[in-house]
C-alpha cells in the first residue's frame, strides 16, 4: 500500500514539474512515508527524521512531509517532537502536500518529465480495516473499510495500461471484503470479472485475503479468468486455536486447513503465501510448535514471519502482558525461517526442467528478471530488453528464493 501511495504521489508531483532528486541533500521536497505495524519499522522512521534535522536547518525552504501510519488523528505530540516537519499527512492523504508543492514550483524551472512506467503496478481498491485483530494497529491508523468504485478502479487501470503497465496487484488489508459498502454490493469476484476484459492488461493479482472472508465464488473466478494469477495470500498468523482466539482472527486451525484444501482443489498449481506472528503474549512452546506443524503440513510457497511487537492502543498491548524475552521471540522466528527455507527449496526444486511464463520486470546487475504467474522470481540472460513482455524460461537451477533459467527462443 505504501508503494502504491508513493508511486501515485510521484506521478502527481511530476505533473506539477517535479522530478526525482539525485541525492536527498538536493531535494526541494522530502516525503517520509511510514509504516508502524511493528516497533522496528517505527524506530527506523524516528531515526530518519532525526537525521534530517540539520538538512532542514541548512535549507529551511525545503518541504519536509511525514505521511502514513505514524500520523494519528492527533498530531500534537509529533509536532512537538519533530518541529522541523512542515506537513503531517494521514494514510492516503496528499491534497495538502500537492497544494503546497504546487505553490513552490517556479514556472521557469518547469520541465516535463518523461516517466518510464514499470510493467507492474499496485492499486489500492479498499482502504482501512474493520477487523480489529487484537495485535494490530492498522484499523486505528487507517480507519474503517472504504471501497473505491468499480468504475474509478477500472479507469485508473485503463490509464496505466495505456502507459505500458501489464500487471496490476489489487490491494486491501482485507481485499476479499471489497465492495460490501458500495451500492449494489459488488464483490471482488465481480471486479476481477470486469478487469479481466481490460485491453492490454496481462495479469491481475490481489492481496491480502482474510481466511474468514474467502468465498467459493472468488476461487472460481481465479480458476476461470485467464488474466487472474494462481496466487493467494492468506495469513494464518498462528497454528493454535487458543492463540487465534486471543488474536481475534475468527477461524480455527481446522477451518483454515479445510480452506487450504478447497483452494488447492479449486485452483490447480496455486501458490499460497501466509503471514505468521511468533511470540504472541502467552504463546507457550507447545503452541509455537502448533505453528511449526501447520507450516510443515501445509507447505506454503512463501511465509512472512514477524516477532510480536506490542502496538499502542491495541487490545493485545493493553490487556495482555508481553512477557516473552526478545531472544526467545528471535529463536522462534529463526526456527520458522529455517523450516520455511527448506520447504521453499524443495517446492522450487521441483520446477527444474519445466518451462515457466515470466513477465519481464527489468534488469538486476547483469541479468534480466521477472515473475511467474505464481509470483516466483526468475532470472535469465538475454541480449534484448524485453521489459514488459511475456517470455518463456526453461528452469535450470533453483533456490529457496528464486529460479534461474534459459530464455526459450519462441515468445508467447
Ligand atoms: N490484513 C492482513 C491480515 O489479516 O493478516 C495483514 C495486514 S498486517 C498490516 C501485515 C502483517 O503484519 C500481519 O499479517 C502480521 O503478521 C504483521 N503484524 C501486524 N501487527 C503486528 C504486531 N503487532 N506484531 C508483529 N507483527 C504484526
Ligand atoms: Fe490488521 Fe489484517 Fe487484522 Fe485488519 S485483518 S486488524 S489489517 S491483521
Amino acid at each position: 500500500m505504501n508503494k502504491a501511495y508513493a508511486e501515485q504521489l510521484s506521478i502527481d508531483l511530476e505533473q506539477q514539474g517535479y522530478s526525482t532528486a539525485g541525492a536527498i541533500e538536493e531535494a526541494d521536497l522530502i516525503v517520509i512515508n511510514t509504516c508502524v505495524v511493528r516497533q522496528s519499522a517505527e524506530n527506523r522512521v524516528l531515526h530518519k527524521l532525526e537525521s534530517l534535522v540539520s538538512l532542514k536547518r541548512s535549507r529551511p525552504d525545503m518541504i519536509l512531509a511525514l505521511s502514513g501510519c505514524i500520523v494519528d488523528t492527533d498530531v500534537t505530540d509529533l509536532k512537538r517532537r519533530f518541529p522541523h516537519v512542515d506537513l503531517f499527512l494521514k494514510p492516503g492523504e496528499s491534497a495538502e502536500l500537492l497544494k503546497l508543492a504546487g505553490s513552490r514550483i517556479s514556472v521557469e524551472g518547469y520541465r516535463v518529465v518523461c516517466r518510464r512506467y514499470s510493467p507492474t503496478a499496485f492499486i489500492t481498491i479498499i482502504e482501512g480495516c474493520d477487523n480489529f485483530c487484537s495485535y494490530c494497529i492498522v484499523p486505528y491508523r487507517r480507519g474503517r473499510e472504504k471501497s473505491r468504485s468499480l468504475q474509478e478502479i477500472e479507469a485508473q487501470i485503463e490509464t496505466l495500461t495505456e502507459k505500458g503497465v501489464k500487471e496490476i496487484t489489487l490491494l486491501g488489508q482485507n481485499v476479499d471484503s471489497y465492495g460490501h459498502d458500495l451500492p449494489g454490493s459488488p464483490d471482488l469476484a465481480d471486479l476481477l470479472q470486469e478487469l479481466n476484459t481490460v485491453e492490454g492488461l496481462m495479469r491481475i493479482r490481489f492481496l491480502t485475503s482474510h481466511p474468514k472472508d474467502m468465498t467459493l465464488k472468488l476461487l472460481r473466478s481465479v480458476a476461470s479468468l485467464d488474466k487472474v494469477c494462481e496466487s493467494i495470500s492468506l495469513p494464518v498468523q498462528a497454528g493454535d486455536d487458543r492463540i487465534l482466539q486471543l488474536m481475534g482472527r475468527g477461524y480455527t486451525v481446522r477451518s483454515y486447513y479445510e480452506l487450504i484444501g478447497i483452494i488447492r482443489d479449486s485452483i490447480p498449481d496455486v501458490a499460497i503465501s501466509t503471514d505468521v506472528i511468533v511470540g504472541f503474549p502467552g504463546e507457550s512452546e507447545q503452541q509455537f510448535k502448533g505453528t511449526l506443524n501447520l507450516l510443515a503440513d501445509i507447505r506454503f510457497d512463501t511465509v512472512h514471519v514477524a516477532a510480536y511487537s506490542p502496538r499502542p492502543g491495541t487490545q493485545a498491548a493493553t490487556v495482555f502482558e508481553d512477557k516473552l524475552p526478545l531472544h526467545e521471540k528471535r529463536r522462534r522466528l529463526q526456527e520458522v525461517e529455517e523450516l520455511q527455507k527448506d520447504i521453499a527449496t524443495e517446492i522450487n526444486a521441483r520446477l527444474v526442467g519445466s518451462s515457466v511464463e515470466v513477465l519481464v520486470d527489468g534488469r538486476k546487475g547483469e541479468r534480466w528478471y521477472g515473475r511467474t504467474r505464481t509470483g516466483k522470481l526468475v532470472f535469465f540472460d538475454d541480449n534484448i530488453d524485453r521489459t514488459g513482455q511475456l517470455v518463456v524460461v526453461d528452469v535450470r537451477k533453483t533456490s529457496a528464493w528464486s529460479l534461474q533459467g534459459e530464455l526459450k527462443p519462441e515468445r508467447i
